[in-house]
């Protein structure tokens, strides 16, 4: 073949393939990336969307890298993270932290006021009593659990400020971030996203999920919700547009003790597990607020739960009670997809 028609049909294959990549070479077509690490204790994913591989490989280091920094920061797990050196003090002196955990634990305290102590990031001595930190589960006897009652308490996490300053009032006690981090880390992770230039992404940390954009046909990111009791089934799905869906449940960690469940959510007034909701999904704008929220709602139930997700804006939910019954918040009313319901199974 003469060289110039050689040429002209590469040319020619050339511009027809960048065509059907969906542009000119300037705008060529964006793919969906994806990466998954484990970090605070649960599986992240993160997918993004970008035409440039090299951005997509810098955009993940950078997100991944805000969850190792946060989870090094708030780990109850570590012996060097802040949050541990805030609970060693439990008992002593007001300790300087940083601005970020003085925030969190801020803002998670102004949640336990609002929902009267059903929310309490004091949590930690029963975590740690039924062997949720040290998965050495223990159904401890009624005597165990009222002697670490007291030390359960939101209104002796003292706060000082400037400079931010943690006491904890009484020893023995300590903070477990475990219901916020996570959707907080969500956030930062989306927020480093953004500032790499990502215009579409989704952040799934183990139910913890927040969007951005659109996946690259322009339809929005479908998020499944598990089914509570059929693990590998997807109970319900919705989709979300620049929203943040989070869900809490009796089945992420628990064990089975003379026929009895018992999980890791616990009803800071008894120091056992909350008895009234399987699963309760939070859909808003902010991850961290939908996880404390999601946590929150678990332990008050489906009515006082429906109720605040109506009074809160730019909020709705799925509320599944003790026996499996559903409550959809009237916002999803009509928008979620229920792919087990031609089985009879919801
Ligand atoms: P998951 O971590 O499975 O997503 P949650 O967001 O509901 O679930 O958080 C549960 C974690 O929160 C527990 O593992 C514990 O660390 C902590 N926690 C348990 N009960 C409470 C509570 N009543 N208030 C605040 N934090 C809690
Ligand atoms: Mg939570």
């Amino acid at each position: 073949m003469p060289l110039l028609r050689m040429i002209n049909r590469y040319v020619i294959a050339g511009v027809l393939s960048v065509m059907l990549a969906g542009g000119c070479q300037s705008d060529p077509k964006p793919n969906i990336y994806k990466e998954t690490q484990t970090l605070m204790g649960t599986l992240v994913e993160i997918k993004l969307v970008t035409p440039d591989p090299s951005a997509a490989k810098k955009a993940f280091a950078a997100a991944f890298a805000e969850f190792v920094r946060i989870d090094k920061a708030m780990s109850i797990h570590s012996a060097e993270s802040e949050l541990t050196r805030i609970n060693q003090a439990a008992g002593k002196e007001f300790l300087s932290v940083s601005p970020e955990i003085f925030q969190l634990i801020l803002q998670s305290n102004y949640y336990a006021e609002l929902t009267g102590g059903a929310f309490d990031v004091s949590i930690g001595p029963l975590s740690r009593l039924w062997g949720f930190y040290d998965k050495q589960y223990h159904k401890p006897s009624q005597a165990e659990i009222a002697a670490l009652l007291p030390l359960v308490e939101y209104r002796a996490i003292l706060t000082q400020n400037p400079p931010p300053a943690i006491r904890l009032a009484q020893p023995g006690m300590s903070i477990d971030l475990g219901a916020i981090a996570k959707g907080y880390a969500v956030d930062k992770a989306i927020n480093i996203l953004k500032q790499q230039a990502i215009t579409a992404a989704i952040v799934n940390a183990g139910g913890d999920v927040r969007t951005i954009g659109s996946k690259p046909d322009g339809s929005l990111w479908n998020i499944g919700i598990q089914h509570p009791r059929k693990p590998k089934l997807i109970l319900a799905s919705l989709q979300v547009d620049n929203q943040a869906v989070v869900t809490s449940g009796d089945y992420e960690q628990f064990f089975i003790y003379q026929g009895v469940r018992y999980h890791h959510i616990l009803d800071p007034k008894t120091g056992k597990p909350a008895r009234v909701c399987q699963g309760v999904t939070v859909v808003a704008q902010s991850t961290a607020a939908a996880d404390a929220l999601a946590t929150w709602i678990f332990v008050l139930g489906p009515e006082k739960g429906m109720q605040l997700i109506e009074g809160l804006p730019d909020t709705e939910g799925l509320i599944i009670d003790a026996v499996g019954n559903l409550t959809l918040s009237s916002g999803l009313k009509g928008k979620l997809n229920f792919p087990l319901k031609k089985f009879g199974l919801y």
